[in-house]
């Protein structure tokens, strides 16, 4: 083969990065050879070297939209249609000015519009740039997490279920390993892939000792060697491009576009009425009516709305990506304001999952184990407070070294402080036989792996066969119900024993109602080669003993609990946990858990109206497998609810997408459940769902309070040209200047509220209703009864002006000024300064004097400065008529607060007295869904 002559793949080609060797045919040590590794994997020093050579492990991602093409989409509307329409009227008779000062009126706004939509989209992008894919790599011998843009061919990669396959890789050793190739070969059937070459000439699909990038493992482990990165994978090669970063939008922007697109050509219609029938009344010409009916269709289309909203969701994804919780869909962001039960894990999420072992039983008696955290210092007491002889205890002894061989997992010394790569409770384990005086390093040499069933949540144990064909140990470490059931014997001092499950049952059950969570391990010696799948242990399995572990709840996890309590959201756990250990946990976190507690396979049993009454009143669901997980989350929709789940591994994809939120762990969670997710948490922290729900409200509110400043301002102009054309009276304001009132306040004070602090109920007020509508009645009233207050102000100190023989320029000049005034007096209303947001923290929302600065700077200049006021047909004011305008800002003030205050109370009178969201609220807190929270 043309390889001997050529030990190293890379010499073929020393400046090209392709490596042209069909690595399926290759045996897996002569593929470590050719891509000069061993089993352990690259050293840093080289690591870096090849990635120079061969550069990072990423695909292009799919083009954006140019620049160019984004900015002429802001042009893609009626309204701007409509102005250029108006162009060509003013153009054809003869009103040069008119038509230049609307031409950049237009571009003005297509240019706001084009940067606070890149501003959205950039947030995304950084987003999405967090949520990078990692990879686990042994480098210099060392198990790592590294992103896997950083992996170099050469690298020995580890897989396992969930993950998404990072590069493509020659598998070394595989064990029951199962993936899915849909994305590259479009087959849906699942492949099982094992390390034996095939001959030459395979398709992709063939290739079983291969696996690809972008393919997902279903199941099974493997360790594998990277033979092609980025571009060269296969994937690369058939120019697939990665997911694009998604646009934001949400259900609630689709639904605004497109009640947009029907109000603005409503709007067109009305406009042209009006102009129909301002012509037939003949009180003004023509041209000027055609002035006034494209003002009319400028002033009533809310056209900044959309690139506003698009800035909110943006300023949320980002706020929340702060906070550890990276939404994956914009549309997350507004149904998180909603969520009305959270269901949740509790290792890892309400507890630290730094596990570490306190007790030990076996046979022959228990022990205590001192110490903290991985670090492996600490001693194991017997039950007379002595220290224990490892080398006289047999039983101990053997159950500490299955929980070594049983083990992926390897506790590691960093800055002084000792963490287990891997998972925590195997690294608990390796700290406890350290702490014992076992050397893990050794045993493990002693005792090479053959065979291993790794853990998933489905059996619930983890198997391993170790040493030679002719001497196996098979050691199994898992559930105690399920161990003790497979085992036959139990180990003690005198040898094997016919076990006694009741006392084992017995005895697990005392370890996990102290909130402990419990591992039973067990073992059996072979003489014939151990064979090792999820169904077939060998039938003398001798029970060793039982670990149990305690695994502190966060402390920040219990406050979240009941601030969740107070919102009117229900907590429930999910966990795989043992149903007395979650119960105590459950207590400890504050948890209701009056309900009691209901297992996985009791929760299977039931349907229908059981089912529903089951899913509300039950708060800690235990020993759950991820089909229940889903049933949970059907079970509680159907009863209305609006739920969060979380999930971690690649069996918990349908449950996860399935919720309204699914949210996947970034730490332990795998890639499957990364991507079925519409949020992950960083931290996997449950706080961090409290806090993403709590910036959900935030969000949602400050969208109604956007809608409910835009709406009006838009409303109110239109009314006063109506009234205007109608009446055959001047126009108090032209269409020119409308739209630099829209233009100007559509930078300026629209902008304030987006940024707008947390109102200090937000987390004490019943969840939002499921799906709420854009706009309630009450929301309708209030933008009326704020356009009459604006129109009204506008029009009546213009005919004062008028009256006061003040040239039409300067009563137009205060009808425009007392419009902005009155815009600013609103916006103090709805939005605020400063506020104590739910902590009691003076938040201060500096947007809002910045905006109403910039705003009066922007009416100063347009009024003052002579040629401004010219372009657009106004006159400087006297200090008389600013007095005016001040005061009539004044009254609006004073007039807008008091509709507020009188919603306000409304509103709470509402949610008192039984209507609506209170009344659901109370009946399902009858059920046990509001966790009794009284109203
Ligand atoms: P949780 O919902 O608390 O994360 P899991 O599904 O991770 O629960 O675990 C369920 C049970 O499986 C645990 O109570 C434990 O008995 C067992 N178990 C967990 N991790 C392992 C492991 N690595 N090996 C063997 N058994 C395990
Ligand atoms: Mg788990």
């Amino acid at each position: 083969m043309v390889h001997h002559e050529k030990p190293s793949a890379f010499a073929t080609a020393e400046q090209a990065p392709a490596i042209a060797v069909a690595w399926e045919t290759v045996a897996p040590r002569e593929a470590l050879a050719l891509l000069q590794v061993t089993a352990t994997g690259l050293s840093s020093a080289e690591a870096a070297a090849r990635q120079e050579r061969f550069g990072p492990n990423v695909l292009p991602g799919s083009k954006r939209r140019s620049a160019l093409g984004r900015l002429l989409d802001q042009c893609n509307n009626v309204l701007v249609y409509t102005l250029l329409a108006a162009v060509a009227v003013t153009l054809a008779i003869g009103h040069w000015l008119d038509s230049a000062v609307i031409i950049a009126v237009v571009l003005g706004n297509a240019l706001i519009g084009f940067l606070q939509e890149s501003k959205a989209e950039g947030a995304l992008a950084a987003v999405h740039r967090m949520l990078a894919q990692t990879a686990a790599v042994l480098r210099n011998g060392r198990r790592l997490a590294l992103p896997a843009a950083d992996l170099v061919p050469g690298d020995v990669v580890l897989l396992q279920s969930g993950d998404r396959v990072p590069a493509d890789v020659r598998l070394l050793e595989s064990r029951g390993l199962l993936i899915d190739e849909a994305i590259l070969t479009g087959e849906s059937v699942p492949v099982a892939k094992h390390p034996a070459a095939v001959a030459a000439g395979h398709s992709l699909g063939d290739r079983t000792c291969m696996a690809f990038s972008g393919t997902m493992v279903l199941a099974g482990q493997a360790t594998a060697v990277v033979v092609a990165t980025g571009q060269e994978s296969q994937l690369g090669r058939v120019g697939t491009l990665v997911a694009s970063v998604e646009q934001p939008t949400t259900p609630l922007l689709r639904r605004l576009s497109s009640v947009g697109r029907k109000l603005s050509f409503g709007i067109l219609l009305f406009a042209a009425a009006v102009f129909g029938i301002g012509l037939f009344t003949g009180t003004t010409t023509p041209d000027e009516l055609f002035l006034a009916a494209v003002g009319l269709a400028v002033a009533a289309i809310p056209e900044g709305l959309p690139a506003i909203v698009s800035i909110i969701l943006a300023i949320g994804v980002r706020r929340m990506a702060a906070r550890g919780a990276l939404v994956r869909r914009t549309a997350a962001v507004e149904s998180l304001g909603s969520v009305t039960v959270i269901c949740t894990d509790k290792t890892g999420t309400l507890t630290r999952n730094e596990l570490v072992a306190r007790t030990v039983v076996t046979a022959d008696g228990s022990y205590e184990v001192s110490g903290d955290g991985y670090r492996p210092s600490g001693t194991v007491h017997n039950q007379r407070g002595q220290a224990v002889d490892i080398s006289e205890d047999q039983t101990l002894r053997e159950l500490l070294a299955a929980a070594v061989l049983c083990n992926d997992a390897e506790i590691v010394e960093r800055d002084g402080s000792w963490a287990a790569e891997g998972d925590p409770i195997e690294g608990a384990l390796l700290a406890l036989a350290a702490k014992s005086g076992l050397t893990a390093s050794s045993i493990r040499h002693a005792h090479p792996r053959l065979d291993l069933v790794p853990f998933e949540s489905e059996h619930r144990y983890m198997a391993t066969a170790n040493g030679s064909p002719h001497a196996t140990l098979v050691s199994v470490k898992g559930a105690p119900e399920r161990l003790i059931e497979l085992c036959a014997f139990e180990r003690a001092r005198c040898g094997d024993q016919p076990i006694d499950r009741r006392r084992w049952q017995e005895r697990a059950e005392l370890l996990a109602s102290g909130g402990m969570r419990v591992l039973a391990i067990a073992a059996a010696r072979s003489s014939q080669p151990a064979v090792l799948t999820g169904e077939h242990l060998p039938p003398t399995l001798s029970l060793l003993g039982l670990v149990g572990f305690i695994d502190p709840p966060r402390p920040e996890a219990i406050l979240a609990v009941s601030a969740c309590r107070r919102a009117g959201i229900a907590v429930k756990m999910a966990t795989g946990d043992h149903a007395a250990t979650a119960l105590a946990i459950s207590g400890e976190i504050g948890l209701d858990t009056t309900g009691g507690v209901l297992t996985g396979a009791d929760l299977s049993k039931l349907s229908g109206e059981a089912l529903a009454e089951a899913a509300m009143r039950v708060n800690v669901f235990a020993r759950v497998d991820p089909s229940h997980k889903l049933k949970l989350v059907e079970a509680l929709q159907r009863a209305g609810h609006s739920v969060a789940m979380t999930g971690d591994g690649v069996n918990d994809a349908p449950a996860l997408r399935r919720a309204d939120i699914g949210v996947a762990m970034g730490q332990k969670g795998s890639d499957a459940a990364r991507e079925a997710a519409q949020m992950v948490l960083v931290d996997d922290n449950f706080a961090t769902i409290a806090a993403a729900v709590e910036q959900g409200r935030v969000i949602s509110d400050n969208l109604r309070k956007t809608l409910a400043f835009v709406l009006p301002t838009n409303a109110g102009e239109a009314l006063i040209l109506v009234t205007a054309i109608l009446t055959g009276m001047p126009l108090p304001i032209t269409a020119l200047q409308i739209l630099w009132i829209n233009f100007a306040t559509a930078v300026t004070l629209s902008f304030a509220l987006a940024f707008d602090p947390a109102e200090r109920d937000v987390m004490l007020r019943r969840p939002a209703k499921h799906r709420a509508r854009l706009l309630d009645r009450a929301m309708v009233i209030r933008i009326l009864i704020i356009s009459a207050l604006i129109a009204a102000a506008a029009m009546t100190l213009f005919h004062l002006a008028l009256a006061a023989e003040a040239p039409v320029a300067v009563a137009r000049a205060v009808a425009v000024n007392t419009v902005v005034a009155s815009e600013i007096a609103y916006l103090l209303t709805i939005g605020a300064i400063w506020r104590r947001d739910p902590a009691g923290i003076r938040r201060t929302n500096l947007m809002v004097p910045t905006t109403i600065v910039a705003a009066i700077i922007g009416q100063l200049v347009l009024t003052q400065w002579r040629p401004a006021a010219d372009l657009f047909g106004l006159a400087p004011l006297d200090v008389t008529m600013w007095a005016w305008v001040v005061c009539a800002g004044a009254v609006a003030f004073v007039l807008a607060r008091l509709v507020e205050i009188a919603f306000r109370h409304a509103a709470a009178r509402n949610e008192r007295g039984g209507m609506g969201v209170g009344a659901e609220c109370r009946s399902m807190a009858r059920q046990g869904g509001c966790d009794g929270h009284d109203l």
